[in-house]
């Protein structure tokens, strides 16, 4: 299990900010998270402006 960014993504950033583990990075306008490295904990989707992330 993972967070995943959709495309409502405005790319501020705050999320990445706000991982604990740094698994958001942006990429080619987009962020989007490691799957690998997500650890679940839901920062990204708590901090988010749009509710770009979600757990899948
Ligand atoms: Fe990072 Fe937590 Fe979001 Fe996973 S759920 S990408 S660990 S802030
Ligand atoms: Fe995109 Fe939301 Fe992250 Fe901002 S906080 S970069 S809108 S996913």
């Amino acid at each position: 299990m993972a967070y995943k960014i959709s495309d409502d993504c405005i790319a501020c950033g705050a999320c990445a900010d706000e991982c604990p583990v740094g698994a958001i990075k942006e990429a080619d306008g987009k962020y989007v998270i490691d799957a690998d490295t997500c650890i679940d904990c839901g920062s990204c989707e708590s901090v988010c402006p749009v509710g770009a992330p979600k757990a899948e």
